[in-house]
């Protein structure tokens, strides 16, 4: 026997073989028919379709034959398939060297005869054969060899088809995996996926499409995409692909509301066309949900439409900057603001357009982008060249990292703002002047009133003065009668200058309310006593009830208080003609140290029609059109009292009937006073105008007016006082230094020196005499700032003119006593003038002490040069302090550097000794003089 070789293209038949992947398969009736068929046809028993495996050959069917597989060593096949062109017929296995022992021809299954046609694949490899077997030798006609040739390309076409099915097979399961797994990621990605057919209708739909659309997909598969399009728009999305369509465009995208579960749903949607022919064929749709996006986008556009409408419909500029001050984006109002069209001004910078003055002064890149601005006031160049004044405000926007990425700016024209401040400006500075115009001439007016009321009252003071001279005198009654109707003219026109100066002050709300002690009593018994001659005249009666209760001393400016009740209570007694005058001051409350008293006149006079109650108040205002005639008077007075009054914070209240009298009644609140400073007034009581001649009282007048000094000269020598009158100021003063006098009336208004230059000049004089003389101002004008003045400058007292005699007599008298009653010489010495402090003004007491400190000197100078001369020093020690003592006494100082030094020369240090001794010699010297010369003038 032979065994079959492998052919030389062993390995590729083998890998032919099994990519066929029959081997070992099941048996299939499509091969079994065959096989029947051949043996049929060849009139064999057995019929093989078998394959050379490796190491066997296996057979896919075997007719006739039960085994399935024999060696590839015995196997005839084996020898087949080297030559896949041929058929091999071993007509008797017995005679061919190559299988006369096999096996398989000497025993079972008897393979005497065999014939073989090579299955051949489509590459050209002879994979086995379709055999036909027989156990007696033969042969095959030429007819069944090539029915078994066709049998056996049926049989490689078999495998053939068997081949292209399985890998059909595979490739099918392998595209089904891949079209799984892509399913799975279009459905995780969360987009809408699908695919439709050239007409329109889905043929593919991702389970986000069913989801959103909330149609079932086989409900879906059926629909044409355009259902799925909300009706709003669908139209628009129509229209836009058969656009598409129409244009042949590959790619698309569109945004539309589709209809959703739960409502319109607006998607994103790309679509994707593959033309064929430029024809649709695949539409690919891809569908993002992009309602949260729309929503979020609506927003902004809501709120960016509100921003721009805000900017846009704002009176201002709203602008964006660039952070170098550039505009990138400016509000229509640019227009209006600076002429420009909105676009003109971008990319332009800021400091462009501001004032070249300003930008230095106020903005700058670098504060603009650490804080911005706030309420600039800038001027901005506007496209015409001129310049608005406007206000600006900017703020820097940041980014996340802090960086200033933007400044966002709101410019207003101020421009009227700006004119109507300046208007304003100009109507107060014009208001300002007019305020300093109005004060001047309110200034120029007092001082007229002043100056007037002075030139009128030094005449009437004369006039006055004389009148009461002339009174005194013996008259006849005719003469008498003229003389006291030109005192009434002469009151009267007094009166009316007081009163116009005095509401004029109050009108001008330049009152000033004094705070003094005062005896509220006392002053109601002065203006008793002061209207007593015209109460007994009347035959009237007067009665001053004082309440026991209230104290006498109160706080407070007595002068405006005297005011109100003389104004009152000379009302009364004019407008009464019988009957009584009552004033009654009772206290009404006490509270702690304050004290509210009730005022009340009462009046058995002509009293006052109601209806002219109120209007007595105001001013120039009387009850009756004859009243001046008939009472005189000026109608100011009772407006005087109102408001003087309500500026004490008080009102005056009337109780009156015409023909029945009156009653004025009013309550204030006064701090009491100390009672210690209530002077006993031991004149009080007295006689009036008593001559005071034993008093050698001496005055000096200092009075400009000839008028004046002859009405003075005339009173003051009526009371026994002895007058000197000088002219001016100056002269006073000279004057005052030579004699001593007890007391000066100071006119205020004099050529050369004033009244209250004069006054400040002596008062600066070292001599106690020239700090301490009294000095009485005559003034002609009453007015508030010259009694401040007049007690500034260090006057004692002040009396108007004209003067009342009354008046002029108690407050000379009050003051007189207090004064030095002789001549000092030399005045100036303070030694003297201490002397005669010391001495309390007795001449013959000075003299004692004068020649008291004489000795005391003299017995000093001694003492001293001897201690110096024997170095005594418990000598000079006592000489030292026993001349002290009258040092200080004397108020002598230029011995006390003397004694200081004296000590220390004795002991050598400082200045000698002889140098000490003339010293102090030099000083006794002095002083022994000054005390010689005192003894040789009170002498
Ligand atoms: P006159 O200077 O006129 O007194 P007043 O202001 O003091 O000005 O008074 C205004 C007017 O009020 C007086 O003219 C008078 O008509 C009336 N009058 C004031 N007091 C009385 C009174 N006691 N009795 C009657 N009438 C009075």
């Amino acid at each position: 026997m032979i065994s079959p070789k492998k052919p030389t293209n062993e390995k590729q038949r083998l890998d032919e073989l099994y990519s066929y992947q029959i081997l070992d398969t099941a048996i299939e009736q499509s091969f079994d028919d065959i096989t029947k068929i051949a043996a049929q046809i060849c009139d064999s028993p057995i019929s093989l379709v078998s394959l050379i495996d490796q190491d066997r050959q296996w057979f896919k069917s075997h007719h006739g034959l039960d085994v399935s597989e024999t060696p590839r060593d015995l196997a005839y096949c084996a020898h087949a398939i080297h030559s896949p062109q041929d058929l091999l017929e071993v007509s008797d296995a017995f005679k061919d060297e190559r299988f006369h022992d096999n096996p398989l021809a000497t025993g079972a299954p008897h393979v005497r005869f065999y014939a073989g046609a090579p299955l051949v694949s489509s590459s050209g490899y002879a994979l086995g054969t379709l055999c036909v077997i027989d156990h007696q030798p033969k042969s095959l006609t030429e007819g069944q060899k090539e029915a078994l040739w066709a049998l056996s390309r049926q049989v490689s076409a078999l495998l053939e088809l068997k081949k292209s099915n399985r890998i059909l097979e595979e490739t099918r399961v392998a595209q089904s995996q891949t079209e799984q797994t892509f399913r799975d990621r279009l459905e995780r990605i969360g987009d809408m996926v699908y695919e439709l057919d050239p007409k329109g209708k889905f043929i593919y739909v991702n389970p986000v499409l069913i989801r959103i659309s909330g149609f079932p997909e086989d409900e879906l598969l059926n629909m044409h995409f355009s259902e799925l399009v909300y009706e709003s728009d669908i139209e628009r999305v129509t229209e836009y692909y058969i656009r598409i369509l129409k244009n042949k465009e590959v790619s698309s995208y569109l945004e539309f509301k589709m209809k959703g579960v739960n409502g319109p749903v607006w998607v994103g949607q790309t679509v994707e066309i593959e033309f064929d022919d430029w024809q649709g064929v695949h539409i690919y749709g891809v569908a993002r949900n992009i309602q949260e996006l729309m929503e979020a986008r609506d927003r902004m556009e809501k709120s960016e439409e509100k921003y721009r409408w805000l900017s846009e419909y704002s009176a201002d500029m709203i602008c964006l900057h660039e952070p170098d001050g550039r505009y990138k984006y400016l509000s229509s109002s640019v227009k209006d603001l600076l002429g420009y069209e909105q676009d003109e001004l971008i990319g332009v910078s800021l400091y462009d357009l501001i004032h070249p003055d300003l930008i230095k002064s106020q903005v700058d890149v670098k504060s603009l982008n650490e804080y911005g601005f706030s309420g600039i006031e800038s001027r901005l160049r506007k496209k015409d060249g001129s310049y608005v004044w406007v206000e600006f405000y900017a703020k820097p926007i940041y980014n996340e990292k802090q960086e200033v990425v933007s400044i966002q700016s709101s410019t207003r024209d101020i421009s009227k703002r700006r004119k109507f401040d300046e208007a304003i400006q100009r109507a107060m500075r014009l208001a300002e002047n007019a305020k300093q115009e109005a004060i001047a001439s309110a200034k120029a007016k007092e001082n007229f009133l002043s100056t007037m009321s002075h030139e009128i009252r030094t005449p009437l003071n004369a006039i006055l003065g004389v009148t009461n001279l002339l009174l005194m005198e013996e008259l006849e009654q005719k003469h008498l009668d003229h003389l006291n109707l030109l005192k009434f003219s002469g009151e009267n026109l007094l009166s009316l200058i007081n009163d116009i100066l005095d509401y004029n002050k109050i009108e001008s709300g330049k009152i000033d309310f004094e705070k003094v002690d005062f005896n509220l009593r006392e002053v109601l018994i002065n203006l008793k006593q002061s209207v007593m001659p015209e109460v007994d005249k009347k035959g009237l009666e007067l009665v001053l009830n004082y309440d026991e209760q209230l104290p006498n001393m109160f706080v407070g400016d007595s002068v405006r208080i005297t005011q109100i009740i003389n104004n009152l209570l000379s009302n009364a007694v004019k407008f009464t003609e019988e009957g009584f005058i009552k004033l009654d001051i009772s206290l009404i409350e006490r509270k702690g140290s304050v004290a509210q008293i009730r005022f009340e006149i009462h009046d058995t006079g002509i009293g006052i029609a109601s209806a002219n109650q109120s209007v007595i108040f105001e001013n120039f205002a009387q009850a009756s059109d004859d009243t001046t005639r008939k009472f005189g008077g000026t109608g100011l007075g009772l407006a005087i009292t109102k408001k003087l009054l309500l500026l004490m914070g008080s009102k005056i209240s009337l109780d009156s009937e015409l023909g029945y009298g009156s009653i004025f009644y009013f309550d204030i609140e006064l701090p009491i006073g100390n009672e210690l400073e209530a002077l006993p007034d031991t004149k009080s009581g007295s006689s009036v105008f008593e001559s005071v001649a034993d008093r050698d009282i001496h005055i000096l007048v200092a009075e400009d007016n000839r008028a004046n000094q002859i009405v003075l000269e005339k009173f003051l020598q009526k009371w026994g006082m002895k007058v000197e009158f000088v002219e001016n100021g100056r002269l006073a003063l000279e004057r005052s230094k030579i004699e001593c006098y007890d007391l000066i009336l100071m006119d205020l208004q004099m050529p050369e020196m004033d009244g209250y230059q004069a006054t400040q000049e002596i008062r600066k004089l070292s001599t106690t005499y020239g700090q301490n003389l009294p000095i009485i101002a005559l003034t002609a004008s009453a007015l508030l700032d010259v009694r401040k003045k007049v007690k500034e400058l260090g006057m004692t007292d002040y009396i108007t003119k004209p003067f009342n005699p009354e008046e002029l007599y108690k407050k000379i008298l009050k003051n007189a006593g207090k004064v030095l009653k002789r001549l000092v010489s030399p005045i100036n010495d303070p030694i003297s003038l201490r002397l005669h402090e010391l001495s309390e003004g007795d001449p013959d007491f000075k003299k004692e002490l004068t020649q008291h400190y004489l000795d005391q000197y003299e017995g000093f100078m001694s003492s001293f040069s001897k201690a110096m001369k024997e170095l005594d020093e418990k000598m000079l020690k006592e000489a030292c302090y026993g001349i002290k003592t009258s040092n200080e006494v004397l108020e002598y100082t230029a011995l006390d550097q003397v004694i200081e030094s004296a000590q220390q020369a004795m002991l050598g240090q400082g200045i000698s000794k002889e140098q000490s001794i003339e010293e102090a010699t030099k000083a006794y010297e002095s002083i022994t003089a000054t005390l010689r010369d005192i003894l040789s003038h009170e002498l």
